[in-house]
């Protein structure tokens, strides 16, 4: 397996970086996963673009360029001859004095690692069951809204729904409304209205989730960004998760109640797939 980093291509057992890599030391870097369709980067600019926003943020003063990142990208799936993949790009501040000091740091350190997609699991077929957790996204961090490599909330939220038996974790903002999953974003179907909280309700703004909300508008659903009640949930008709790697997953429990997987998330899965096809054809 080969592994980009910091502009060579190296085998996986050479892939290795300073102990005073700042992302080692502090969490302080960015990353994104997605998906490679056909040998094209699903979205890839949205990618990018995230990633920018995430390095503004934070302060970077050296942003690498989009043009750079997106060679590392194809150079890493074309050096493991991958066409449908899944793609990790890390950045990290780079290398700097033992001290949490970002302006001592060099450039941002960049990896990239790519990998076969796994079959879907028949779990994600058929539905995962979620659980309300009681780890808060915190509204006045501006943390939430980035893919930041600091992913230990998230962890410590996702073991406490593995703990109860449940594939993903919802989390509720510090306000007590509704705003994501570990690792994705949530949608309800109540009367045949979509709703998602919106961008304020402390979410990573998904890329999956902004595609459903257009594929839906295309398909004239009635799609509501706005602050969701968690009781909402408990009467929602359907429920589904959004990420670029798990693209759209049925809920088929949410806390106790069991809901079916429904019309409109079927609708919009397939709306999905027909969609990932027409922009992955042809050459990139
Ligand atoms: N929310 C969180 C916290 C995530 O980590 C992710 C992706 O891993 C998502 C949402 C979904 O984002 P995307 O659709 O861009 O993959």
């Amino acid at each position: 397996k080969m592994i980009y980093v910091n502009g060579r291509l190296v085998d996986e057992t050479e892939a290795v970086l300073s102990a005073l890599d700042h992302g080692f030391l502090y969490g302080h870097g960015l990353f994104e996963t997605m998906r490679a369709y056909n040998g094209k980067v699903f979205c890839l600019d949205a990618h990018l673009e995230r990633l920018e926003y995430g390095m503004r943020i934070l302060g970077w003063t050296e942003i690498p360029g989009r043009r750079d990142l997106s060679e590392a990208v194809y150079g890493t799936l074309a050096a493991n001859g991958l066409k449908e993949a899944s793609v990790r790009l890390t950045l990290s501040r780079g290398i700097g004095a033992p001290r949490p000091d970002a302006a001592t740091c060099g450039s941002p350190t960049v990896v990239v690692f790519a990998g076969p997609v796994a079959a879907r699991a028949s779990t994600v077929e058929e539905g995962w069951k979620v659980v309300t957790v009681s780890l808060r996204r915190n509204l006045s961090s501006p943390l939430c809204k980035i893919k930041s490599a600091n992913y230990l909330d998230n962890m410590l939220a996702r073991s406490e729904a593995r703990q109860q038996g449940a594939q993903e974790g919802i989390m509720l903002n510090t306000d007590g409304y509704l705003a994501e999953g570990t690792m994705s974003n949530i949608f309800l179907v109540s009367s045949g209205k979509l709703i998602t909280p919106d961008a304020g309700s402390g979410i990573l703004p998904g890329i999956t989730r902004d595609v459903v909300i257009k594929l839906a508008r295309r398909l004239s659903i009635t799609t509501e960004e706005r602050a969701v009640l968690p009781v909402e949930m408990d009467k929602a008709d359907e429920i589904f998760l959004t990420s670029s790697i798990m693209e759209i997953i049925p809920v088929i429990c949410c806390n106790q109640h069991s809901l079916i997987k429904g019309n409109i998330t079927a609708l919009l899965a397939k709306a999905y797939q027909e969609h990932v096809l027409s922009v992955s054809c042809g050459e990139r």
